[in-house]
Formats: structure tokens, C-alpha cells, sequence
């Protein structure tokens, strides 16, 4: 596929924010193009032959870090898996040292998950790789919304207008952040359900529309997608108690009933069964395209290493 202008303006990702609806079809295209050579089992090429490419994990991750290390691999790269808890980082060596270090090492391709917010661009300024934000902090985790958006449209394939309900920890999602700007751009109509707590103050320019009640916020939706309530990143207070949460914002059977018949349920792991989605719903192999999500990151992730290849500045 070729293509007449930059599909990722500056040779990185570190958000969707900014990106418009030609540049993200152009991706999802791709990585419609990919998920088909990967059911094949054609995968090998040597896109990335002589890159190499960092998976730089602040913050643990099993489906990113392992779906781009399989993505590069399929394209021939060399990977790396920093692992920071066996690294200088805990010497104390600062963000900035470690990325002069991987600069030195004549790193192609950086793909970086941090717990603060804005890290991955901070990182972008300093080093020759083309950066990945994997997740940052709340802010975004753009290859999580791009896998997303190619998932729903393999089952809806216009986005315009579909109707997507997100559900839950909004204000500690950096995927929900992420999702809202994808599917503004592409035109879908985004709806927030969430108690109060757990919506972000600047809610009310993010271009939704915000729901409390589950069996409102559901109502006609076309895509359910459930958030993991982020315990991690909470400083108490916000939810009363997992069972309580359950009841009200957990998507059972009972409140999957008020979306369409046809809704389809995501969720972008790792899932608390019982807390914000049932197990007889997130196994529902008709409903849930969980699996399908996890499958559609390879594929996606292939096609945005493929494109930033493109715009590489070290000769191989
Ligand atoms: N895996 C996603 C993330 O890293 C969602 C989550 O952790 O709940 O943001």
C-alpha cells in the first residue's frame, strides 16, 4: 500500500488526539490487510529486517508488550524487552539518561508504557527512534483505541453514527481517553456511563454525552466497552465496594438487555470478572468480541510499526 501524506505527522504515536479520519482509516486498512495474512499464517516478511525496536515497560502489560513484540517479530525486527525492574532505572538513573543510552544503541523504534502522563512525547524530543506511546499514566494509549475501532468495524463497518457506550472507570482510563478521540473523529456517538467518581472533570469538553444509570447509558447502544476499575490509581473513596460497583455499573445480562440486540461487548483487559463485567457475558462467544480485540492488536500494531518503518532516518 502506498500512500500520499504522513498517516503519523512526526514519525511518532503518542496519541490519537490530533490524528483526523483519513489517517486513521488509512491505519485500520492496513491492519484489516495484516489480520488477514496473520489468519493465513503468511506473516513472515522483512519489513523491519536490521531495526531494531525496544518494548520500554514502566508499568506491567501482558497483551501490549507480548502483541508488539509479536508484531515486530512477524516483520523481521530485533526486539528487545527492557525489563525496568532489573535495569539502572532503579539506580536511579533518570528518563532522560536512559533514553540517551537506547539513542546510542542506534534504537529504530521505541515503544514505551510509563506511569506518568506525557512521558513518551518527553522521550520523543530526546531520542532518533520513532516513539510508541504503549500507555501513559490517564492520558492515552492510542494502539489500544486504533485496535478497537478496527474490532467494532469488522462487525459495524460504518462508524458514523454507531452508537458506543463506555462503561465505568473513565477518569483512570487513559483507553477511554484514547477511544473518545478515535471515535469522534471517525463520527460515532460516544456515551460515558459512570458514577459520578469516576468521570473526569474536564468531562464536559471531551465531546460526549455522560450517563449515571447503566440501563440509560445502554439504551440502544451499539457497542458496549467495559472499563477495569483501576484500583491501582485510586486514592480511596471513589467506590464504595466492589459488590456495590457490580450492581450498579456491572454489565450482566439484566443490563446488556437495554442495547441493541445485535451490541457488541469489548473490553480491553485485564478483565475483574465479577466487578465490571460478568463472566457469562465477557464468554459469550456470539456478544463478547474480547478474544477478537486481542487478536485485532497484532495486527494493528504490525501496521503502525510498518508505517513509521517508512519514515525511519537510519539507513539499514
Ligand atoms: N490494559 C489497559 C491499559 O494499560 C487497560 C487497563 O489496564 O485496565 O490501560
Amino acid at each position: 500500500m502506498s500512500f500520499s501524506y504522513p498517516i503519523l505527522p512526526g514519525g511518532h504515536l503518542l496519541a490519537i488526539e490530533g490524528l483526523e479520519a483519513p489517517h486513521i482509516a488509512a491505519l485500520l486498512d492496513l491492519a484489516e490487510s495484516y489480520a488477514l495474512l496473520n489468519r493465513q499464517g503468511k506473516t513472515q516478511r522483512d519489513l523491519l529486517k536490521g531495526r531494531t525496536l525496544i518494548n520500554l515497560f514502566f508499568e506491567d502489560s501482558t497483551r501490549t508488550r507480548t502483541s508488539f513484540e509479536i508484531a515486530g517479530k512477524r516483520l523481521g525486527a530485533d526486539i528487545v524487552n527492557m525489563s525496568v525492574s532489573t535495569s539502572s532505572v532503579n539506580k536511579g538513573e533518570t528518563l532522560l539518561d536512559t533514553a540517551s543510552t537506547l539513542n546510542a544503541m542506534n534504537t529504530d523504534i521505541l515503544v514505551v508504557r510509563h506511569a506518568q502522563s506525557g512521558a513518551p512525547a518527553l522521550l520523543a524530543q530526546k531520542v532518533q527512534a520513532a516513539v510508541i506511546n504503549a500507555g501513559d499514566g490517564t492520558h492515552e494509549h492510542p494502539t489500544q483505541a486504533l485496535l478497537d475501532a478496527l474490532t467494532i468495524r469488522r462487525h459495524k463497518p460504518d462508524l458514523r453514527g454507531l452508537i458506543v457506550a463506555i462503561c465505568g472507570d473513565i477518569t483512570h482510563s487513559r483507553v477511554a481517553r484514547s477511544n473518545i478521540h478515535c471515535l469522534n473523529a471517525m463520527g460515532a456517538e460516544v456515551r460515558l456511563v459512570a458514577p459520578p467518581t469516576l468521570l473526569p472533570a474536564d468531562v464536559t469538553r471531551l465531546g460526549v454525552q455522560v450517563f449515571h444509570d447503566m440501563t440509560k447509558g445502554l439504551a440502544g447502544a451499539d457497542v458496549v466497552m467495559m472499563l477495569r476499575l483501576q484500583k491501582e490509581r485510586m486514592s480511596g473513596g471513589q467506590v464504595p465496594s466492589a459488590r456495590e460497583f457490580f450492581r450498579f455499573f456491572g454489565l450482566d445480562r439484566e443490563k446488556l438487555a437495554y442495547a441493541k440486540p445485535d451490541a457488541i461487548v469489548m473490553h480491553p483487559g485485564p478483565m475483574n470478572r465479577g466487578v465490571e463485567i460478568d463472566s457469562s457475558i465477557a464468554d459469550d462467544p456470539v456478544r463478547s468480541v474480547i478474544g477478537e480485540q486481542v487478536e485485532m492488536g497484532v495486527a494493528l500494531r504490525m501496521a503502525v510499526l510498518d508505517v513509521l518503518a517508512r519514515g525511519l532516518r537510519r539507513n539499514v
